[in-house]
């Protein structure tokens, strides 16, 4: 049995680690800057700045857990330095921590307005000043974490969906992700009147391959044909695994005789290939149909596959290894 009280301690704040943080110190006076670094001691590594535009250099080279740093500096003050990183995607999770001689409430107000994390009054309390710095670490200790964890999510949730959407034999996509994809393309293609050619093709006696050199080979000759097909169409060609060995293409703004034309090119291209397995290689051809938008007779998606696939028979019928269109 896990133990839950241990489990749920990990995520306490006193369960982090803090040794080695970065962090920056930034006051124009050296004095205090050094008084404020050998007050926090050697648990941290530390950079320092004696003014603004050198504390943006050294957050922008090594990216510190904290930043500590002065009000009242010349040319770029305290409160500059926060709105320019709180204003920075990049840098805006950094935790900043104000230091000021002032202690009136308004100054402090503006500095926290502006995104300073917390205040210190000078001179600066020695333990108040390690307390505060402990609390701001963890918390972006913590806030690494969630980002962490966050970004693993994400591309979890990406291959996720690129797994939903794949045929994992072919690599092509699913016929699930063609529906929906072939139903997007169709009604755009109808709504605006833009041309669309669908491509069905079918590895011609292909059971011999299996019956002859044996399953695996088949495998690769299907893995062969859909990585030829992919190298010789466009990115926005939608090309999906349909059935055991029929593939379809959608090819959008493409009429249907510039999609024979294609479907030409792609059927001598597979008719070229030799596949490997083993020892043992072997050619296949394919046939094709193919069918287009615009055209009165289709009223629907399944209208178009329809044609698409009376078309492939005829290739077969008339001696397969062709492309056949039907209008
Ligand atoms: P035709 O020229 O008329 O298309 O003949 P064919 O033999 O290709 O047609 P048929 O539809 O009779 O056979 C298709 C075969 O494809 C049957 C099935 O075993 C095989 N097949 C389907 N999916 C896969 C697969 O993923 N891997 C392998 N190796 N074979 C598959
Ligand atoms: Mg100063
Ligand atoms: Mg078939
Ligand atoms: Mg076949």
């Amino acid at each position: 049995m896990p133990d839950k009280g241990s489990e749920r301690g990990r995520f306490l704040p006193s369960a982090v680690s803090l040794q080695g943080r970065k962090i920056l110190i930034v006051d124009d006076d050296r004095a205090n800057l050094e008084f404020v670094k050998e007050g926090l001691g050697d648990e941290y590594s530390f950079h320092d700045a004696t003014d603004g535009e050198q504390a943006l250099a050294v957050v922008r080279d090594f990216m510190p857990d904290l930043v500590i740093c002065d009000v009242e500096m010349p040319r770029m003050s305290g409160f500059d330095v926060v709105r320019i990183l709180k204003n920075n995607r990049r840098f805006s999770f950094i935790p900043i921590i104000l230091m000021t001689a002032r202690a009136e409430t308004e100054r402090k107000l503006e500095g926290l307005e502006l995104g300073a994390d917390d205040y210190l009054i000078k001179p600066v309390n020695l333990l108040e000043l390690g307390a505060r710095v402990r609390s701001m670490l963890r918390i972006k200790v913590l806030q690494d974490e969630l980002l962490t964890t966050n970004n693993r999510l994400q591309e979890i949730n990406e291959k996720l969906h690129e797994l939903s959407v794949t045929d994992t034999l072919t690599g092509l996509f699913n016929r699930l992700y063609f529906t929906k994809r072939f139903a997007y393309e169709f009604q755009r293609a109808m709504r605006y009147n833009i041309k669309l050619s669908c491509v069905m093709l079918d590895i011609d006696h292909f059971k011999d391959v299996n019956d002859t050199y044996g399953h695996q080979m088949g495998d690769e000759v299907l893995k062969g044909v859909a990585d030829a097909l992919k190298a010789g169409l466009r990115r926005v060609d939608l090309l999906a695994r349909y059935g055991g060995e029929e593939i379809v293409i959608v090819l959008p703004e493409t009429d249907l005789e510039r999609a024979v034309h294609v479907a030409e090119r792609l059927r001598e291209s597979v008719s070229e290939m030799e596949h490997r397995e083993g020892d043992k290689a072997v050619r296949v051809t394919c046939s094709m149909g193919v069918s287009a938008l615009p055209n009165e007779k289709v009223q629907d998606c399944d209208g178009l596959l329809k044609l698409a696939d009376e078309a492939l028979y005829e290739a077969k019928e008339g001696g397969r290894n062709k492309v056949c269109a039907k209008q």
